[in-house]
């Protein structure tokens, strides 16, 4: 059974599965952010990244605890390792400001949102959609005709501007003794464990509905405890 937040229905689970199904992973973190609150609604798309995960990390631990299960692949010998980790160690302090400093250029940037995201695949493209406004002295200078280096500073200075949008565990090999940081995130994390209860819960309809001859709505009405009842009945 699914154990979710009492706010949050099975039925409106399987719906946001279904809504994200289709989508790329950007749609489905906003997806999932929109479902999990937080931000007004239609503005979840312009939160910073790091402000989308906060809420993306709130809602795992609202469905499926603080406790987080990774499987990771050391880079140097290829082995699996397995780690656990809260996501209390996951939540890291807001991000600096100030303006990013390049070749004399003084740029006013912001950080990545979901909507930058969606909008464009480029990276410059990402990257002008980020400053704000960029001087030289007191000449204005715009963002399209910025150098590649000015670019390559911003890229640079992002996960300083927003520290949660670039989370990574503290990794070490027992095989190998390698030590690095192995990027975390938590917005495929969280799809990848919805999809698989979303899954195990249509099996669970799909067993009873068979057995029985209940519609879905049926089925999701029975309780737990009854509907592992008669699941286990059905088996018998
Ligand atoms: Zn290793």
């Amino acid at each position: 059974m699914i154990a979710v937040a009492p706010s949050f229905s099975e039925a409106e689970l399987l719906s946001l599965w279904e809504k994200g199904f289709s989508l790329g992973a950007a749609g489905r973190a906003l997806a999932l952010a929109e479902a999990g609150g937080g931000a007004e609604p239609g503005t979840a798309a312009d939160l910073p990244i790091g402000r989308r995960d906060a809420i993306l990390l709130s809602l795992h631990e609202s469905w499926f605890g603080e406790r987080l299960r990774c499987s990771v692949t050391c880079p140097s010998c290829q082995g699996r390792l397995e780690t656990e980790v809260s996501t209390v160690d996951l939540r890291v302090s807001a991000g600096t400001t100030g303006p990013v400093l390049s070749g004399g250029l003084e740029l006013d940037v912001r950080p990545v949102s979901t909507a930058d995201l969606l909008a464009v695949r480029d990276r410059r493209a990402l990257l002008l959609r980020c400053v704000r406004s960029a001087r030289k002295g007191k000449r204005a200078v715009p963002p399209a005709k910025l150098p590649e280096e000015a670019l390559d500073a911003v890229a640079a200075a992002l996960p300083e501007l927003d520290p949660q949008a670039d989370v990574s565990l503290g990794m070490s090999c027992a095989s190998c003794a390698h030590e690095w940081g192995a990027p975390f995130d938590i917005a495929g994390y969280l799809w990848a464990v919805l999809d698989t209860h979303a899954r195990r819960l249509l099996y669970e309809i799909h067993e009873l509905a068979t057995a029985y001859g209940w519609t879905e709505r049926e089925v999701l009405s029975v309780g737990p405890a009854r509907r592992r009842f008669y699941l286990e009945a059905a088996r018998t």
